[in-house]
């Protein structure tokens, strides 16, 4: 049974992994997710990418946001705000509550993220085995600029859904994460891996945060088997969200290439680019990364499906 791992922030990494089930229905499918994203609201812990990871996969996102619960009310949220309790910017719903007060209840009572992930799980069942990239808590948080010149720093949800990445983000850095350990499954998922996949995900806080757990990217560099990537970035710009706002804080130009680069060819072997950036081929082989030009957008599950057949059989061609 081919062992696939692949590395997941949110709506990006989701909506691919629905493509590689269908692409590889036999396969053992091993998500590490981002949890770089995970805040505390009303006294309750939301982890965002892994939570749309399990309800894309099992069968309960609102499609057309791409995260969030389906058939989704707000009494409660209005409730909040009628006692001026917020935040108001970060929207939970009703459904989605129950997810975040079932995860609060079990990791007061003791229980690792890994183990609660596992049990949100057991409803949902996605069709893979989903990891946290850590149990530890890492949060990551953005540097902007501040009225009278100076600095601060933000929660990362803060700068992307409050401020909706319009400051200048000057840094971002993954609080936590030098001292965090994988979580338990990771490393050895990784070491058993036949092909290690980068989705479309956010190369900077999705990707970038989970290797930035020690050990994993080294896990990955030394695991003797193909990883290929996606890129997110098409034709100069993110397919959604702001991604150009996360590469400029980290100096990478928002290009299917520089993305590419970015990652290296310590870590990457194989990267598809979008048809429209079939351009960018050429300069991301001479770098050491073989490279296809192939239709990237998610725009149903088949297309996706067919974007996770070309990674996999770009990873047959770097093997060979
Ligand atoms: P988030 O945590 O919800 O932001 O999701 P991810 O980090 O997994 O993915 C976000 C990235 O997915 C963004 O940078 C988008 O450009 C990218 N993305 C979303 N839809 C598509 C698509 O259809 N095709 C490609 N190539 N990238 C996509
Ligand atoms: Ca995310």
């Amino acid at each position: 049974m081919q062992r696939i791992v692949v590395l997941a922030g949110g709506i990006g990494g989701a909506r691919f992994l629905r493509g590689l089930k269908e692409a590889a229905p036999g396969a053992e499918i091993t998500v590490v997710g981002n949890t770089g994203d995970d805040i505390h609201l009303f006294g309750l812990k939301v982890c965002p990418d892994l939570d749309t990871v399990m309800y894309t996969l099992g069968g309960g996102i609102h499609e057309e946001q791409g995260w969030g619960r389906s058939d989704e009310t707000f009494t409660v949220k209005e409730e909040l705000a009628a006692y001026g309790v917020g935040p108001e910017w970060f929207g939970l719903g009703d459904r989605d509550f129950a997810t975040h007060i079932v995860r609060t209840q079990m990791i007061g009572a003791g229980y690792p993220l890994s183990a609660v992930t596992e049990a949100l799980c057991a409803r949902w069942r996605p069709g893979v085995r989903l990891l946290p990239m850590t149990d530890d808590r890492v949060e990551t948080h953005v540097v902007i600029g501040t009225e009278d010149g100076g600095r601060r720093a933000v929660h990362f949800q803060e700068y992307w859904v409050r401020l909706r990445a319009e400051p200048p983000a000057q840094a971002v850095v993954p609080v936590g994460a030098e001292q965090a350990k994988p979580a338990p499954g990771v490393l050895d998922a990784i070491a058993g891996a036949d092909v290690i996949l980068f989705p479309p995900s956010n190369p900077v806080v999705s990707i970038g945060t989970i290797l930035a757990v020690p050990g994993i990217r080294e896990a990955i560099a030394d695991a003797g088997v193909p990883v290929v990537g996606l890129s997110p970035i098409i034709g100069g710009a993110p397919v959604r969200g702001m991604a150009d706002k996360m590469l400029a804080a980290v100096g990478v130009e928002s290009t299917a290439a520089a993305v590419a680069g970015h990652y290296g060819s310590g870590l990457l072997d194989g990267w598809l680019v979008d048809t429209a950036d079939s351009g960018a081929v050429a300069g991301v082989e001479a770098a050491g990364i073989r490279c296809r030009a192939v239709p990237l957008l998610m725009t149903d599950a088949g297309a996706a499906a067919g974007m996770a057949r070309e990674a996999l059989a770009l990873a047959g061609e770097v093997r060979a």
